[in-house]
């Protein structure tokens, strides 16, 4: 019998003492005392949390990036050509190639032949910090089909996500192992013990599934793919992922019902018509797949709501998952509750593009008060799950549970307990996982440097007991 003391977070409430016999907790409550001959684990007033979850994390490409040379301290062409000079290029090598990352130049991307004039002779593939452009070294686009070839090598736009498309699909997989270990790492170090991936391809689905049983973490699979019947016969109880209905606010592709205050002209785009869209959710749903999609503006929301009300004739939709939701409106929250649909949701955006004057003010003027109603949607009882975006802002489910509760709209905070959920107990709901504190059936316990009331709150030590 074990007896461990602190300020133990469970089920929306803190308690004093924790009893755990064998590989059971036999009970939490208040009490002060240790039962004869326990062993005492006391941790004085220590928050003690489960484990944490990140619900949207782009796994493989996380951890490629990782790999990648990091470019986020560069801030001209100039200075990146000759920070490359001088590095060892072959340490950031993935597969033939050199990946990377980061870079968010003041000026403009290099091209072909400035990359190459520092490449020593190793193949470079540079991508945007935005995601939205990439460079290529003459080498690099040798690799790729001659149709794919441009003079410059700086692409951006549909040919772009080709080309990373194409990269992407060359990656070896002992270098998918070594990214994967890279991102578990990284999410073990900040107490993410629950990791919904988000993998592109069937391919590399199948090698998590290889690989999976050798890490200490829970791994939710999600391919972003509309071919049902391979993901079905997967075994998977969910499609999709960061699929795409619509595409993002700061390249004004987010789909809005009015226009962006900062484009008139343009009120973004979605990816499927409505009958594309359908006869994948009712193929999904006949199958019992969940459908889990990207939908950040409130025309991208509408159309994944009306197709879910059409494909499912009202019943309820048990793991269906809107990723972002960000400008949900109060009336589809409405529906969402009406359906039983899960918003999967990464306050830390919040953080970053939602203050005073920030990206969501610039591009959506008096809208951006109403981003990420994640109070609303609580008080109306809907499922809230939080997540990172990884790659996009890092695993950190401590950073999430603080922005979620010092949202920069007041009216949207949600209070510690709340926002612990989101990242612990709401993501073990949504699975239907059998215990908060179990991962692949021992108790974890994550035991907190601070309480939350800083953004420095971070995971000091795991437990496993
Ligand atoms: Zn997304
Ligand atoms: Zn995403």
């Amino acid at each position: 019998m074990r007896t461990i003391f602190g300020k133990i977070f469970h089920d929306g409430k803190f308690f004093r003492r924790m009893l755990i016999d064998k590989d059971d907790i036999i009970t939490m409550d208040n009490e002060n005392y240790a039962p004869d001959g326990s062993e005492i684990m006391d941790y004085d007033d220590s928050v003690i949390c489960p484990p944490f979850a990140d619900c949207h994390i782009h796994f493989f490409q996380t951890g490629l990036y990782l790999g990648a040379l990091d470019l986020s301290d560069v801030n001209t062409k100039s200075e990146l050509l000759e920070s490359i000079v001088g590095l060892s290029l072959n340490d950031y090598r993935i597969g033939d190639v050199v990946w990377m990352w980061g870079f968010d130049p003041e000026d403009t991307m290099p091209n072909s032949e400035e990359l190459d004039s520092v490449a020593q002779g190793i193949p470079i593939f540079l991508r945007r910090a935005d995601g939205h452009s990439c460079s290529l070294s003459k080498s690099a686009q040798k690799m790729l089909p001659p149709d794919m070839r441009i003079d410059e090598g700086i692409y951006s736009g549909a040919i772009q996500e080709k080309v990373v498309d194409y990269f992407l699909r060359m990656v070896p997989l002992p270098e998918l192992t070594i990214a994967a270990e890279r991102v578990i790492q990284t999410a073990l170090d900040v107490g993410a013990m629950r990791i919904h991936a988000l993998v592109p391809y069937i391919r590399w689905a199948e090698h998590l599934m290889n690989i999976e049983s050798q890490f200490p973490v829970e791994i939710e699979i999600f391919i972003e793919s509309t071919d049902v019947q391979s993901v079905y016969e997967l075994g998977l109880e969910q499609i999709g992922g960061c699929l795409l209905v619509d595409g993002s606010i700061g390249s004004h592709t987010a789909a809005l019902n009015e226009p962006y205050y900062d484009k008139p002209d343009s009120r973004g785009m979605l990816y499927y018509d409505d009958t594309e869209l359908l006869d994948f959710f009712h193929k999904a749903y006949q199958k019992g797949l969940a459908v889990v999609m990207h939908c950040i503006g409130d025309r991208a929301i509408e159309q994944y709501l009306r197709c879910a009300e059409m494909a499912s004739g009202g019943e309820k939709l048990h793991r269906w998952r809107i990723e972002h939701a960000e400008l949900i409106t109060f009336q589809q929250l409405e529906r969402v509750r009406e359906l039983g649909i899960t918003l999967s949701v990464q306050p830390a955006f919040e953080t970053r593009w939602g203050m005073e004057n920030g990206l969501y003010k610039k591009r959506l003027g008096e809208r951006a008060r109403y981003t990420n109603p994640i109070r609303t949607a609580l008080d109306m009882g809907i499922l809230l799950l939080g997540g990172s975006d990884a790659y996009v802002t890092p695993i950190d489910p401590p950073a999430g549970i603080w922005s979620a509760k010092n949202h920069p709209k007041p009216s949207q905070r949600i209070n510690l307990a709340d926002a612990i959920k989101m990242f612990t107990e709401n993501p073990v709901l949504w699975a239907n996982s059998p215990d908060v504190w179990k991962i692949k059936g021992n108790i974890n316990l994550m035991l907190m440097a601070g309480d939350f009331s800083s953004p420095q709150t971070a995971v000091k030590q795991i437990i496993r007991l």
